[in-house]
């Protein structure tokens, strides 16, 4: 069964949430224009954003993060958001000294050693390369929506990082129904890893499909703590973050 017939559903309100989303996207493009990038996970919010942004020709550029760790079907999505929409991701890589040098140190597998080193894994291969794709903007654009664990649950439509610029979240109050909804309506492509019970996809040591029950974001970084299940793209007061100039 793919995530479409298993979790596209029409609710009500869903054209007003499509609505006020654009409404959000053009007003941060015409406020920030030149200036405003979406950085795309190539997850199934960003996919309906990148098709927002294509279908209603608004200035904000796409930019991904290619951690060197993405499955083929993630990297796959690429030439398809070419094909499909003429639009250019531009992927920014972690700086390749530091990646060999930490793999020399701490292996292959240091992630799962302790939060310490899979937080340093994320901070040199996410968060450098993020701080080098947001220099020079004012604002950017995720996917977060507040469904999505509790710790997003006051996420708001926009709201400003620690550098100053404007973190837009048009997606904030889009349920998965929604998301999924948008998708089989405008047949959106989308990464197949979701048709494998894989809602919230990352790198590929750090995800694992999920069990019918489980949280949104249990297949991410499953041997952590709840608490502790982010990368530090999105989390406030995190000295990794501040240290490397990235914002929160
Ligand atoms: S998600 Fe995993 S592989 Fe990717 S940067 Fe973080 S620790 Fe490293």
């Amino acid at each position: 069964m793919s995530a479409v017939d298993l979790y596209a559903r029409a609710t009500t309100g869903f054209d007003e949430r499509v609505a006020h989303a654009v409404a959000v996207l053009q007003s941060a493009a015409t406020e920030h224009a030149g200036r405003i990038v979406q950085a795309t996970s190539l997850g199934a919010e960003d996919m309906v954003i990148t098709d927002l942004i294509a279908r209603h020709q608004l200035g904000i550029d796409i930019a991904t993060l290619q951690t060197g760790q993405l499955h083929e079907q993630t990297l796959a999505l690429l030439p398809r958001i070419h094909e499909r929409y003429g639009l250019e991701v531009r992927a920014f890589e972690p700086v390749a000294e530091a990646v060999v040098h930490f793999v020399r140190q701490n292996g292959e597998r240091a992630m799962y050693e302790s939060i310490e080193l899979r937080k340093a894994c994320c901070a040199l291969r996410k968060l450098e390369p993020l701080a080098r794709m947001l220099d020079g903007r004012s604002a950017w654009v995720t996917g977060l929506r507040r469904e999505q664990s509790d710790t997003r649950a006051e996420v708001p439509f926009s709201e400003p990082d620690d550098k100053g610029r404007t973190k837009f979240n048009p997606l904030a109050d889009w349920s998965w129904a929604d998301v999924w909804h948008y998708i089989a309506t405008n047949d959106v492509p989308y990464n197949p890893l979701h048709d494998e019970f894989m809602p919230s996809i990352g790198c590929a040591p750090c995800t694992r499909a999920i069990a019918v029950g489980e949280p949104f974001r249990a297949g991410r970084w499953w041997w952590e703590d709840e608490k502790a299940k982010e990368c530090g793209l999105h989390v406030k007061d995190e000295p990794a973050v501040s240290m490397l100039g990235a914002p929160r």
